[in-house]
């Protein structure tokens, strides 16, 4: 159970210490804590992070050094304190699987990454510069989403049964490993007959079908630059408008590029009878890709009752990477 003492992690908002440790959740005990690297001349360098078991409260031990800290500790800022000890910041080790991930999306290169990385720990630090008026070490910093709901349930006994239809579940659903999450996505995707306005008598068909033709006659390197300008894919209108063929939509979904949340969807799937990978039976013709895509694109998926139903922990995943998103995209 949580207390008043619990540290929370600064990613998704969950608990990390006083919970314990049980098959549906074992994910909150896995944590790591992240530190700024300065040079010499007091500029933070690199971020690092290192494996760190909760010792309850505040208390950390980091295992690569063996050695017993303080996350989030105010000493750092204070004057009578002469040897400043370094600041850490807890996240939970899937969290920060899913923001290398997001960082990965925006940036490519190495040095791009880092810097994003460093623009995150300061995020972090700002926000928990925000101490309390009797300058104590923060348990959970103070998000304006509310952690997209997560907020409320650090104000009480974190169990399964909290919140409206135990809710609270939603946010210790493992986002990395989602059992089932090809099958899951998959099922949502249409016949593209039932939805295509090419094929009814809707009077741009002309228009569209036209365009959709002069695009295809294009070479490979100008389609490209064309449908680099819509990926990633973010919160588009629900009107798709079959301009790009469904093998586009169907092959760049499962490349990674279009919805780079969704970078472990894969089009087949290991059989739970016989081990073996077998694949689905919906290939690119014929179905719906660029809705389905279009659907899974909207930043409110991991709301209960929006767009249509996703795993807990892929509603969780959706969560922390638009989490991470507003602090890539906080300024400082
Ligand atoms: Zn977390």
């Amino acid at each position: 159970m949580t207390d008043d003492r619990t540290m929370f992690g600064t990613i998704c908002g969950g608990p990390i210490s006083g919970f314990e440790r049980i098959k549906t959740r074992n994910w909150f005990c896995d944590c790591v804590l992240l530190t700024g690297k300065r040079n010499h001349n007091g500029i933070l360098s690199d971020i690092r992070y290192v494996d760190a078991e909760n010792l309850g409260g505040t208390n950390f031990f980091i295992h690569s050094t063996s050695e017993a800290v303080v996350a989030c500790n105010p000493n750092v800022w204070s004057p009578f304190v002469k040897d400043k000890p370094p600041l850490y910041f807890p996240s939970h080790v899937k969290c920060m699987v899913i923001a290398e991930e997001v960082i990965a999306s925006h940036d490519s290169s190495e040095r791009g990454q880092r810097s994003l990385m460093r623009h995150l720990w300061q995020v972090l630090e700002a926000r928990w510069k925000q101490l309390d008026p009797l300058g104590r070490a923060p348990h959970k910093l103070h998000v304006s989403s509310g952690y997209y709901g997560a907020y409320k349930f650090q104000e009480m006994d974190w169990t399964p049964e909290n919140g409206k239809e135990g809710e609270a579940k939603l946010f210790e659903s493992n986002p990395v490993e989602i059992p089932s999450l090809n099958r899951a996505v998959l099922s949502h995707l249409n016949p593209l007959l039932s939805a295509n306005p090419s094929s009814n008598d809707d009077p741009d068909e002309p228009t569209i079908k036209g365009l959709s033709q002069a695009i295809s006659s294009l070479p490979p390197e100008i389609i490209a630059n064309i449908t680099d300008q819509v990926t990633p894919l973010n919160n588009p209108s629900l009107t798709p408008n079959y301009i790009l063929e469904p093998s586009y939509w169907h092959a760049s979904l499962f490349s990674g590029t279009l919805l780079p949340y969704l970078w472990d969807i894969s089009e087949t799937e290991i059989s739970e009878e016989d081990g073996t990978a077998v694949g689905f039976d919906k290939t690119a013709d014929g179905w719906d890709w660029e809705l389905l895509a279009e659907q899974l694109a909207q930043t409110s998926i991991h709301e209960r009752g929006k767009v249509f139903h996703i795993p807990l922990g892929l509603r969780n995943r959706r969560r922390i990477w638009r989490l991470v998103e507003d602090i890539l995209g906080t300024e400082l």
